[in-house]
């Protein structure tokens, strides 16, 4: 039988996110929420406390946390604020192209310059006309001598406003598709990166996803990950690392849900009668049940992507209807 036990070690991890949501995101969720404000003092405090770059391997100087602890921190702050959940969640997003193909070097440099310090750091792969169709998408990098000059748009790329680097998905090669897609880490301070919009947006405000362009953009070419063509591979890789963290997180904003149903229907008196007594809230015990399979397939899938790199599909899908 699949033990999902958690040990003393992760009871007492999930006992210190459930108090850094109690204390640092809830308090500040619906104002961020409203005002489609970042929330980078959170950020600022997670990294205090070592919750913000906890899939960054120890020897860079990250928490080095497993794939199941990781989703034990993101449900416990998702409980708090989806929004604000993302945002945080978007610096181990940025971090795990480079964990999966970065070189030693590339590893010391860019881990070094958000685990030494306060940093952010985005991943920018969706664009205006692509999304789920990762090889659909149309931005080029061209080489020049020791350089590549990249040149297209990203759309919906979490915290790009606030990055000091950004992982970043171009065609090398457009004829070759798949096989032509590579990745590079870029600085956001490079010139000819420029973030044009932040998106006013239905839910998840407070994780402020912008529009990103490059205009001829000059990336060294010691920034390209894993090689020309090795893009389409490590886009994969990095989403089975971390689509059970979006699954888990709808999970965590279920349970929220939930528990402020609960207090509302016990507090709520209708006709002489508490709520939680009639009929109607009755869907207390509908609602907790398929909670708990989501949360299983969280952790299943977050087993799967560190164990056998498989693809991670369907955990999310589950979790997030239940969350809607
Ligand atoms: C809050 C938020 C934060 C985000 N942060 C980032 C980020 O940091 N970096 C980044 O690169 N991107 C980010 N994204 C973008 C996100 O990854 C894309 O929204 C996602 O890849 C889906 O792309 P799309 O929105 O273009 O939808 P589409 O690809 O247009 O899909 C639309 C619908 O069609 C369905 N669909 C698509 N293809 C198929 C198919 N073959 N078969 C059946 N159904 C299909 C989809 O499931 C979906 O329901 C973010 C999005 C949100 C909402």
């Amino acid at each position: 039988m699949i033990d999902f036990e958690l040990t003393d070690e992760q009871r007492a991890l999930q006992q210190l996110s459930r108090e850094f949501t109690a204390n640092e995101i809830a308090p500040v969720a619906a104002q961020l929420d409203r005002g489609g404000e970042f929330p980078l003092d959170v950020c600022r405090k997670a990294f205090d406390v070592g919750l913000l770059t906890i899939a960054i391997p120890e020897q860079y100087g990250g928490a080095g946390l497993s794939g199941l602890d990781c989703l034990i921190v993101r449900e416990e702050n998702a409980a708090g604020c989806a929004g604000i959940t993302t945002a945080m969640g978007a610096v181990d997003l940025a971090a795990t192209p480079l964990r999966l193909a970065g070189s030693d070097d590339q590893k010391k440099a860019f881990f070094g310059q958000i685990t030494s310090e306060f940093g952010l750091a985005s991943y920018a792969l969706t664009e205006p006309d692509a999304g789920s169709d990762v090889a659909g998408i149309k931005t080029k990098a061209i080489k020049h001598g020791s350089e590549y000059v990249l040149n297209g748009t990203k759309r919906w790329i979490t915290g790009a406003a606030y990055a000091r680097w950004l992982v970043v998905f171009a065609y090398t090669d457009a004829a070759r598709y798949r096989d032509g897609l590579s990745a590079f880490i870029v600085p956001s301070d490079t010139p000819g990166v420029r973030v044009t919009r932040k998106e006013d947006m239905m839910g998840q405000r407070a994780s402020a996803t912008c529009e990103i362009v490059f205009e001829e953009a000059r990336v060294p070419a010691a920034n390209l990950l894993g090689g020309e063509g090795a893009g389409f591979k490590i886009a994969m890789g990095t989403f089975n690392f971390t689509r059970p963290g979006t699954a888990i997180a709808a999970v965590g904003l279920a349970r929220c849900a939930m528990d402020h149903a609960v207090r509302y229907a016990a507090d709520r008196v209708v006709l002489f009668l508490r709520l939680l007594g009639m009929r109607v809230a009755s869907g207390e015990s509908d609602l907790s049940v398929p909670e708990r399979p989501a949360a299983l397939f969280g952790h299943a899938g977050s087993r799967h992507a560190a164990g056998h790199r498989r693809r991670v599909a369907q955990p999310p899908g589950l979790a997030c209807r239940l969350a809607q």
